[in-house]
Parts: structure tokens; sequence; C-alpha cells
């Protein structure tokens, strides 16, 4: 990269070390012209998209609300702090890389309730009921039966019980 002080083309990296618990790059430069030194940080760029609600309206991505959200149907379920924060890291992850710069605030609820389903079938099925709003019981009743399915014939069936 330049240097910040005479403008030269290049600048030599003189020593390279990983900070914050290897989440960045710090890097020690030299201007090969003015032999001035000064320090870049390389981090990667994770900005997740932007959400577009129901009414067109977009707002910024909110992981508190997100976690908020998550810790309140997971209340009272024996379900752990690590567990929660692992869902959510996945759920970013997976809104990430969608590549998309907006996505519908849909997406984010389908998100959740994949994880938990995976987390905590009683959590699931409360979020769920929310979420969807039910206006037609059928459908509630169809994702209770597909969610005993899978308790029965899935590979988790035995953590149920808990
Ligand atoms: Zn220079």
């Amino acid at each position: 990269m330049h240097c910040p002080f005479c403008a030269e083309d290049d600048t030599k990296v003189i020593d390279s070390r990983l900070v914050a618990a290897g989440e960045a790059v710090r890097r020690r430069r030299e201007c090969q012209s003015c032999g001035e030194r000064f320090t870049t940080f390389e981090t990667a760029e994770l900005v997740m998209p932007r959400i577009i609600k129901r009414d067109g309206s977009r707002e910024p991505f909110d992981e508190e609300k997100l976690k908020f959200g998550l810790t309140k149907a997971l209340e009272k379920r024996p379900v752990s702090v690590d567990e929660i924060e692992a869902a959510l890291n996945h759920i970013k992850h997976n809104l990430r890389s969608t590549g998309e710069r907006e996505l519908p605030s849909m997406m984010v609820g389908e998100e959740v309730m994949a994880a938990l389903r995976n987390l905590d079938p009683v959590a699931y099925v409360r979020f769920a009921s929310v979420y969807r709003d039910f206006q037609d019981v059928s459908e509630f009743a169809e994702e209770i039966l597909k969610l005993k399915s899978d308790i029965s014939t899935g590979p988790d069936a035995a953590d149920v019980s808990r």
C-alpha cells in the first residue's frame, strides 16, 4: 500500500502478527523511500445484510433483537447459553452467505425456526405459534405432526426426552 507520509507506491511489511485472538492481523510497514514506519490492521469484513420488513421498509440487522427472541423462546428450557450463541452464529453465517445485501425479514424468521427446531422442540412450537400467528389452525397441527414424525424417526430421537 501507499506510504501515508510521502505517497510512495510501495511500502515493505517488516512485521506481521495476529491480534484480537486471531481476528485481526497487525502489520508494521516501512516506506522504502522516506523511511517512515506505520501500522495497518486487517480484519474480515463481516457485514450483515439489511432487513426488508413486511411493509417494505429497511432496517439494519439487529443481533440483540435476534438474541432476545431466541432467548425468550428458550426460556426455562434445557438449552445452554453456549448453544444459543452457537445457533446465533449459525444463523448469521447463513444470512451472510446468501451474499445478498438485503434480505426479507421472513427469511430471518425461517432461520430462527430452523435453529429452534434443532435446539428444542418445545421452544420451536412456542416460537412458531407466535411467529406464524397461526391464522390457520390446521397449519399449526401440521407443524406439530411434522415435528412428531421427526422426533420418532430422526437421529436425535433419544435427546428429546430431556
Ligand atoms: Zn514514504
